[in-house]
């Protein structure tokens, strides 16, 4: 087997303690791999770099093109823009795709979901384009382009179509914002109509499709969503399968990928051992099946698979007791 280098950005908060325990499980499965390890968030600062995003670790990634990331903390209304943001639009990581799926040993109140969000990445309210117009009057711009919009929209028909799935909803609120989300609208039509009339087509307005998920998320299967509506749609569909801790998360571009989960820092948990490793670990899944790694990848998920399903070792947010390591060595036993 080729040895692969993978960047591995630990993040703030519990990120540390969630990638090296994905590291953990990655070589336990038996991939060859040599670790490119660069920090990134608050951590690079506290290292010593004069940037929340060192231009090493942006390096890293184009050279290297995939990265298994940790969560980093943004600082809420004051302070350095988000890396997150950065990230992405630096390396053109255009296409954010969550799986979210029921998974057998986790009680909710659905069984049988198993839906993708692909968000764009790279603008709309997140183009961090604000201005104080006069004392009391603030301006937040919503970018949208006909070139990012054709782009997402081409990506998820694409992705559907090779994954063999049925329908894409389009979430939206073009009654409203009627230019920008009208024109990821018109964009998302005329892919449809012009090169995918293979898969079923469908919008609804956000408000509305927020009702139906919380209805029945059974009835979804693609959804396609601007960057804020996808951010937030991701943790209301994080919240119908168990919560942060089991859903992944990939940033696709054209040129690099890197692969990090729905879930945040979480700093009211972190370094007390107890998150929970599997959003990172069912990420780096995704990474190996990038990577071309299927079979590590498939060992992997059946090994966390079998530890969710007899339900002795889960971690907390799941209703058990099990702390990260805990966690990680039942996960690592299956692997054996
Ligand atoms: P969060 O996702 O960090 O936490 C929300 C809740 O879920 C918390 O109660 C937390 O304890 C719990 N939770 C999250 N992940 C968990 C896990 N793996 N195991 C168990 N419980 C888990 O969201 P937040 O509190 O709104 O944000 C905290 C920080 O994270 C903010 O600075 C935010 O900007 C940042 N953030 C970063 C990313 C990223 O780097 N990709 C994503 C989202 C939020």
């Amino acid at each position: 087997m080729a040895k692969h280098t993978i960047v591995l950005i630990p993040g703030d908060g519990i990120g540390p303690e969630v990638t090296s325990a994905a590291r953990r499980v990655i070589e336990a499965a038996g991939l060859q791999v040599e670790w490119v390890e660069l920090p990134a968030g608050a951590t690079a600062l506290e290292q010593g770099h004069d940037n929340v995003l060192p231009q090493r670790t942006l390096a890293a990634i184009k050279a290297h093109k995939v990265a298994l990331k940790g969560p980093v903390t943004t600082p809420v209304g004051k302070g350095f823009r988000s890396v997150n943001v950065q990230l992405r639009q630096a390396l053109t990581l255009y296409a954010a795709v969550r799986p979210v799926r029921s998974l057998n040993g986790i009680k909710t109140k659905y069984d049988n979901v198993d839906m993708v969000i692909i968000r764009e990445n790279t603008e709309g309210l997140y183009s961090g384009i604000e201005n104080e117009v006069v004392a009391g009057v603030v301006t937040s711009l919503k970018v949208a382009t006909e070139l990012a919009c054709t782009r997402i929209a081409r990506y998820a028909f694409r992705y559907a179509t090779r994954r063999g799935r049925k329908k894409i909803t389009v979430f939206h609120k073009a009654n409203i914002m009627k230019m920008t989300d009208g024109l990821f609208l018109n964009c998302a039509r005329k892919i449809h109509e012009d090169e995918y009339p293979n898969i079923e087509y469908e919008e609804l307005i956000i408000d509305a499709g927020c009702m139906k998920l919380i209805q029945d998320p059974t009835k979804f299967d693609v959804l396609l969503m601007e960057n804020l509506y996808g951010d937030l749609v991701s943790d209301l569909c994080a919240g119908l399968v168990g919560g942060l801790g089991v859903v992944p998360g990939a940033n696709i571009g054209d040129d690099a990928a890197v692969f990090e989960a729905v879930h945040g820092s979480a700093p009211d948990i972190a370094g007390k051992g107890i998150a929970n490793p599997l959003a990172v670990i069912m990420s780096a899944v995704m990474m190996l099946n990038h990577m071309h790694e299927e079979g590590i990848a498939q060992k992997i998920k059946n090994a966390y698979n079998a530890v969710l399903a007899d339900g002795k070792t889960l971690t907390r947010d799941l209703g058990g007791t099990a702390g990260t390591n805990e966690f990680t060595d039942a996960l690592v036993a299956k692997l054996k």
